[in-house]
Formats: C-alpha cells, sequence, structure tokens
C-alpha cells in the first residue's frame, strides 16, 4: 500500500459537513443533537482512515452514511436490553442478578414518576427518615430489632466496618479479627482484607485455611479489639479436613468481652434451601438468633429483589451505622428502597417462591421444566434439536458446587457451537445459552414467563443461517 494510494483514498472521503447533507442521516439530525451527530461522523470517518491504512478501499457515501445510522442504532439504543437467560444460572451476575416480581415492578414505576413520602411523615406532616419504614420490614422478616439499606452490600460492610472498628467508631483504628479461611475474594476484586484497611480497621487474621476454632478468636482479643468478623465464603466450598467456629460459639465469645460479632451472608437467604433438593445455605434469621450484632447481605442475591446492601441487627449498633458519614454516601435510592420494600413484603405474606421471580425457578419442579422444554422441541421441529437432562445452577456465588435437575433442550449445530450460539444472542431478543460437550443447550428453568416464543424464533433462525 503506497502513501500516494492512501492519500487518494483519504482525499475520496467526505467532510463531516458533507456527511451530513446524506438523505441517510436526515432522521438522525432531526432526533438528535448536531454534536452528537457531528461526533459520532468524526468516530465514522476516523475509523475509515484506520481501515485505509490497512489496506481497505474507501466506501461510498451511502455506505458511510448507513454505518453512521447502524452506529446510532447501536449506541443510542434504548440501555439495558433486555435478554433472554437460557443459561441455567439463576442469580447471573452478567446478566443483572435477580429479575425483580411483579410487585416490585409496579413499586418502581409508582416511586420513580410521582413525588412520595420517601422522607416525609405524611400523618406528622413533617420530615422523616427513609430508613424508618425498611427497616421496620426487615426487622419483621428477619426477627432482628431493626434495619439498614445501603447500594449494595460491599458498601453495607465498608459501612459497618468504617462505624465499629474505622476512624471515627468507638474503637478507632480497632482491631477486626478475621478467620484466615475468610479473608476472601468475593468478585470484582473486592476483598475482604482490602475493605478492612480501607475502613480504618485493623486486620487480624488467626487459624489456618482450613480449621480456625474459637479458641483462635478468643487467643486474638486484646483491648485493642473492636469486632469480630464472620464471612460467608460463598463463591467457593472447602472440602475435607476442615473446621470453623460456630456464630454461637463467636457470640458467646464477643459478649464476655463485649466485642460486637458481624456477620457477611453474602446471599440473604430467608427461606429454608433444603425443601428445593439444595445444600442448607445459612439464613439471615439463623445469625440473628444467634444473637450476631450486625448481620450483612445483598438485596439482588437470594432476595430477589434490587441491587442494595441490607443491614439486620441491633438497634444500638444500626443506629451507629446511620449516624456515619459514610451512610450518606451510600445512599439507597428511591427506586431500590421501593422494589426492596416490595419484595420484602413478599417474604412477610410467604409467597415469596409464587412472586420471587428467583424462588419461583429455584422451586421449579422439573415436570414443569420438561413441558416447556417439550414445547419448544414440538415448535422447532428440527432434527438438530432434542431433549437432554442436565443440571442447573443458583449463582451469584450463591450455594457453589449446588445444582438442581433440569431438562435442556439441546441443539446439535449443522456448523460449530460457539457460531451457533453467536446466532442465538444476534437476533432482536438475544438468546444466551450455554455450550456442553459441543452441543449448545437451553435451559427453560431460567427463561421468563413470556420469553418462550423469543426462544423458538432465535432457535430457529439460527438452525436457518
Ligand atoms: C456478593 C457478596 C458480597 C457483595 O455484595 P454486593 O451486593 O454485590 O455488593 C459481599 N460478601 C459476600 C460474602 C458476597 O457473597
Amino acid at each position: 500500500m503506497t502513501n500516494d494510494h492512501i492519500n487518494t483514498q483519504f482525499r475520496s472521503l467526505p467532510s463531516v459537513e458533507q456527511l451530513l447533507q446524506e438523505p441517510g442521516l436526515g432522521g438522525l439530525a432531526g432526533a438528535y443533537s448536531h454534536a452528537a451527530v457531528v461526533s459520532l461522523a468524526r468516530q465514522q470517518l476516523n475509523d475509515t482512515r484506520d481501515a485505509i491504512r490497512e489496506g481497505i478501499n474507501a466506501p461510498e457515501l451511502q455506505q458511510l452514511a448507513a454505518d453512521i445510522m447502524a452506529r446510532a442504532e447501536e449506541e443510542w439504543a434504548p440501555w439495558p436490553r433486555p435478554l433472554v437467560n437460557a443459561t441455567g444460572v439463576v442469580i447471573h451476575t452478567n446478566l443483572g442478578r435477580a429479575p425483580l416480581s411483579e410487585p416490585a415492578m409496579a413499586a418502581v414505576t409508582a416511586a420513580a414518576g410521582s413525588y412520595s413520602d420517601l422522607e416525609f411523615d405524611v400523618s406528622a406532616g413533617s420530615r422523616g427518615s427513609r430508613q424508618a419504614h425498611i427497616g421496620r420490614l426487615i426487622a419483621e422478616v428477619t426477627g432482628a430489632e431493626t434495619g439498614l439499606v445501603v447500594n449494595n452490600n460491599a458498601s453495607a460492610i465498608m459501612l459497618g466496618l468504617s462505624a465499629v472498628a474505622g476512624h471515627a467508631s468507638p474503637m478507632p483504628m480497632g482491631e477486626v479479627i478475621v478467620s484466615r479461611g475468610e479473608g476472601v475474594e468475593i468478585g470484582g476484586g473486592f476483598r475482604i482484607p482490602d475493605v478492612l484497611r480501607q475502613s480504618g480497621a485493623t486486620l487480624v487474621e488467626v487459624g489456618t485455611t482450613n480449621r480456625t476454632y474459637v479458641r483462635d478468636y478468643a487467643s486474638a482479643i486484646n483491648e485493642k479489639t473492636a469486632a469480630i468478623l464472620k464471612v460467608h465464603p460463598s463463591n467457593f466450598r472447602v472440602i475435607g479436613f476442615t473446621h470453623e467456629a460456630g456464630l454461637d460459639e463467636l457470640v458467646t465469645l464477643g459478649h464476655e468481652h463485649g466485642v460486637p460479632v458481624l456477620n457477611d451472608l453474602g446471599s440473604g437467604c430467608l427461606l429454608d434451601t433444603t425443601q428445593y433438593g439444595l445444600a442448607p445455605e445459612p439464613t439471615v434469621q439463623q445469625s440473628v438468633d444467634a444473637g450476631v450484632e450486625l448481620s450483612f447481605f445483598s438485596g439482588d442475591k437470594l432476595i430477589g429483589g434490587p441491587q442494595a446492601g441490607i443491614v439486620a441487627g441491633n438497634s444500638e449498633w444500626v443506629e451507629r451505622l446511620g449516624r456515619h458519614p459514610l451512610a450518606r454516601a451510600v445512599r439507597i435510592d428511591k427506586m431500590g428502597l421501593a422494589a426492596l420494600s416490595a419484595t420484602l413484603t413478599s417474604f412477610l405474606k410467604e409467597n415469596a417462591h409464587e412472586e420471587i421471580p428467583v424462588w419461583r425457578m429455584i422451586s421449579m419442579s422439573l415436570d414443569t421444566i420438561s413441558k416447556t422444554a417439550e414445547g419448544w422441541l414440538n415448535e422447532i421441529d428440527s432434527p438438530a434439536v432434542g431433549l437432554r437432562e442436565g443440571q442447573s445452577t443458583v449463582g451469584g456465588g450463591s450455594l457453589p458446587g449446588e445444582t438442581l435437575a433440569t431438562m435442556l433442550l439441546a441443539v446439535t449445530p449443522p456448523d460449530s457451537p460457539d457460531a451457533f450460539a453467536a446466532r442465538l444472542r444476534s437476533g432482536p431478543t438475544p438468546v444466551i445459552a450455554r455450550i456442553e460437550d459441543e452441543v449448545v443447550v437451553l435451559d427453560p428453568r431460567t427463561v421468563l414467563d413470556g420469553q418462550s416464543a423469543a426462544v423458538v424464533e432465535a432457535v430457529k433462525s439460527a438452525l436457518k443461517a
């Protein structure tokens, strides 16, 4: 590729002004700001120049306009885009974790477009607290004295450690005792030891990776001890020669020394998982019953609600968190509070397994799943498609290694499984599948009501291509 040739190709490109005159872009200029369209056209021209340097010939004016339209479509379309989770991973971290229940969605819509009593006491006609109502709900579903909600569990833990053992706490720069088996990375680089340091607390590790006894905690307690922190290692499992100190023992030890016990539960399960054939996930109620001062958990894992960090605990400590300056920095918004309030109400009404999608999926019978899979099979009607038994997982760092028996739609694609899975993602409603033994599998468990038609359509059109 000579420089002359490249320069000739560059000169044949239109200017931004010429491009904007192109009728193909007319709609764009009317719908979006002039500056935004100009910027998009510049980016497209820059990319085109890069492509010319790589040996591509300059495209026609019409083609350039079409490329800009496609770019606008991709970058400026409403986002996040709904899609179908056919992976069988119920709480899928990359796909937005928990889908909300109908009541939670209705609550969000109502709170979003209207003024509300978010921080207003309607009967007194005076200022109220955004935590008062949700605090009572948390108390009712967990058995704790009260509760507090912030943006996510990571910020709840940061707030908790800061308020109990950080700079301005009762024990400034206090020591927090953690088992060596629980100084874990939760995901996305969020590591318990780093959070502890960031909060201003001093980490004191005790025990070993696989075995920690209550006596290990006891021998680390001194006048600088501010708290004992227990962390549920939710995304992995240590098997074999293991021991961890029980919550009861730690609470007894803490009370003997006037040291609060903080428990990061991760998922924050409120229901008994064994009734669905799963291993027992520690529940929030157990943590509260054991006498733990502060229990921390997520709103969008096994609670099945919006992103939120929930604290359930003893009033004195919860109020201390609420007064800490960080509480304002990690404050939850009105839509999150509305969704969480509706979600917790489903537990209060004891119909979480019907109303909350995550629990509907976990409790879905194999029979129901098989019927859906058979329905898809009949509608797709292709020799490339069959059924096979498989496993769904809970995901979201909950119940690692635990599976739920399911029935999968299995597609043996004419070409490669990767290419077929990519075609499933390329339609108007992307369908996310899994590849298992060179076969593309789709799990009805995590496909929401009303999404079956999109699955059938996507598989049919991916088979045709
Ligand atoms: C997921 C998880 C967190 C972080 O919760 P977010 O709500 O995602 O911030 C903290 N601790 C444990 C044990 C977890 O599993």
